[in-house]
């Protein structure tokens, strides 16, 4: 992964992801207070000028137009929507309930929300589609990230060997600690193929989740899986962190925008 800049914002990108894609710290908005800077979280109570704003500096960074950003409302599940040019786009349409969203029509921005949580791009430099998934422990034991590869290839024909991924900043092994009940889960829907990113510490766990999305991407076949070392319950002053910072906080949009490719 690699930082950019641009003007004050600064975002994170996979260099194997030729559509414009960020994922973005807090670096660089123009909202206050315990949002401060680039919230881009919706229902955080942040003002609609703010988060207007937020999304204009983004949008010119990384080459999209706020007015086609198609954002979720998550509820840590697995369902995955497709969109297409009849859905609303924009910052006041209807959000719809999911925690991942596919397109292939050129033009339209993806955008998820994660402050801890796992966020994951996905790239069909075939067709142009793309792909954006909100993996938290509970989107991780579902299998979010290799459902949503699957869902490219039964909507677009994506050939999972030629998708591109990338893993984005969310908490590390370092600082997801668990009671018994993650890694339960994680065996449940992986076996013993969820052992290696499992860690006992004392009465607790230490869980990696990045690693677990890529894995699941894995099985999906996916071969080309980029990861972020950033890890946000380390690094505040960069990210928003639920664990660390509790509600008032903003959150970090991870964004991927379908290009036209030519055929
Ligand atoms: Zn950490």
């Amino acid at each position: 992964m690699i930082i950019r800049q641009n003007t004050a914002l600064e975002y994170e990108a996979s260099p194997l992801i030729a559509a414009p894609h960020a994922f973005p710290t807090r670096l660089g908005g123009a909202s206050g207070g315990a949002l401060a800077s680039l919230n881009l979280g919706l229902g955080r109570g942040d003002s609609p000028a703010a988060l207007a704003e937020n999304y204009a500096r983004l949008g010119r960074a990384v080459g999209f137009d706020p007015a086609r950003c198609v954002l979720t409302r998550q509820v840590h599940g697995d369902v995955i929507r497709r969109v297409t040019a009849a859905d609303p786009a924009g910052l006041d349409a209807p959000r719809p309930d999911c925690d991942a969203l596919i397109t292939d029509v050129p033009g339209t921005a993806l955008v998820i929300f994660t402050a801890d949580c796992i966020p994951v791009l996905l790239y069909d430099p075939d067709t142009g589609a793309v792909g954006a998934a909100h993996c938290g422990w509970r989107g991780t034991a579902l299998g979010l990230a290799e459902k949503t590869a699957q869902a490219m290839t039964a909507a677009f024909g994506s050939r999972p060997e030629s998708l591109r991924c990338a893993i984005g900043p969310g908490i590390g092994l370092c600082c997801f600690e668990t009671d018994g009940d993650v890694p339960a889960a994680m065996c449940a829907a992986l076996g013993e193929a969820a052992a290696p990113f499992l860690h006992p510490a004392g009465a607790k766990w230490h869980v990696d989740l990045k690693g677990l999305n890529r894995l699941w991407l894995q099985r999906a076949g996916v071969r080309t899986v980029d990861c972020s070392d950033s890890c946000t319950a380390c690094r505040t002053d960069r990210f928003w962190s639920h664990r660390r910072m509790g509600a008032a906080r903003g959150s970090q949009g991870a964004v991927i925008v379908c290009k036209e490719v030519a055929k």
